[in-house]
């Protein structure tokens, strides 16, 4: 058996067209864009690439980008008194707070500092307490990606067995509630799982959220099973001097065996981006107190 692909690009693209449809409708209605604050502290080369293509595809949407760069040197009075300010702009509908942060600066403190009603990262401690009891807020990005994914492969996900692998505050852990508040039973694997081999091979639905490259071998799968990989890994390439991206799963052996698995590159990554502009949509049409059509 070979498992079919699960495109996340595509499926992107898709969600993609459908919120500058419903971004255009909302500059219609109210007469301004909805808009996406991003806040970079720094020049880390990743986080850069990032913020830049957030930017672009916020205004491919249809909607604002505010960027704001501020120096690695920033200190913690300044960066806290912008977040307020951009709380108080009605023109900014999501804010976003590039992570990591410069190690002298509290991440905590400043994710506390965002409006939780403009945090569309969905890291704020109200969004995730508004998660665990099944309260709309935001949700973060990626494993709300990796839902949209596992629900238009599979439907209904209620009984299904669910095991993720990792517990971050970003992915491992929204991503439990996410398959909890759908009725799936579900087990959440870390670092001291015992026989985390055996422990996969009961799932009917596998997130793999760990950050090791290939970790997850095929005879870790039992046949049939929808795989989401969201790992990102660079490792060295078949050519001296390249490198190339891997998932945390051995992808040609798990696909062997899995009903559906997604590819890394191409399969959670691309939804990110995209969920993040869902939630700036969702942020604005709240604000505007507009009701938005699923
Ligand atoms: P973290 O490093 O924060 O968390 C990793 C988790 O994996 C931890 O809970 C850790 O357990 C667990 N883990 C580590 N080693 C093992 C092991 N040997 N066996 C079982 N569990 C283990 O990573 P993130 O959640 O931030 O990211 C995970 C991966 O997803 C990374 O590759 C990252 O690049 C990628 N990612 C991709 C995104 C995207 O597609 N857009 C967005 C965010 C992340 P413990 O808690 O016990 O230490």
């Amino acid at each position: 058996m070979t498992a079919n692909v699960i495109d996340g690009k595509a499926f992107a693209a898709n969600l993609r067209a459908r919120i500058a449809t419903l971004a255009a409708e909302f500059t219609q209605a109210t007469g301004r864009q909805a808009g996406l604050a991003v806040v970079l502290v720094g020049e880390d080369p990743a986080s850069q690439v990032y913020v830049r293509s957030k930017g672009k595809s916020t205004v491919e949407a249809g909607m604002a980008s505010f960027e704001h760069k501020l120096p690695a040197d920033t200190d913690e009075a300044t960066l806290l008194a912008l977040v307020e300010q951009l709380n108080a702009d009605p023109a900014v509908d999501g804010i976003l707070v590039q992570l990591p942060l410069p190690r002298h600066l509290d991440e905590q403190k400043v994710i506390a500092t965002i409006n939780p009603d403009k945090d569309v990262d969905g890291f704020h401690v109200t969004n995730a307490g508004r998660l665990a009891v099944g309260q709309a807020g935001f949700v973060p990005c990626t494993p709300l990606g990796c839902l949209m994914l596992l629900q238009d492969r599979l439907g209904d996900l209620s009984g299904l067995d669910a095991v993720v692998i990792g517990r971050s505050n970003i992915v491992g852990k929204p991503m439990a509630q996410l398959l909890l508040a759908q009725s799936c039973t579900v087990t959440v694997a870390h670092s001291r799982t015992r026989n985390l081999p055996d422990v996969v091979r009961r799932a009917d639905i596998v997130v793999a959220a760990v950050g090791r490259p290939e970790m997850i071998r095929g005879d870790w799968i039992k046949p049939g099973a929808t795989v989401i990989d969201v790992g990102i890994n660079r490792v060295a390439g078949a050519v001296e001097g390249k490198t190339r991206l891997v998932g945390d799963v051995a992808y040609a052996e798990a696909a062997a065996v899995a009903g559906a698995i997604t590819p890394v590159p191409g399969g959670v990554g691309p939804m990110t981006i995209a969920v993040l502009l869902r939630n700036t949509l969702v942020a604005a049409y709240r604000h505007a107190g507009l009701p938005l059509a699923p």
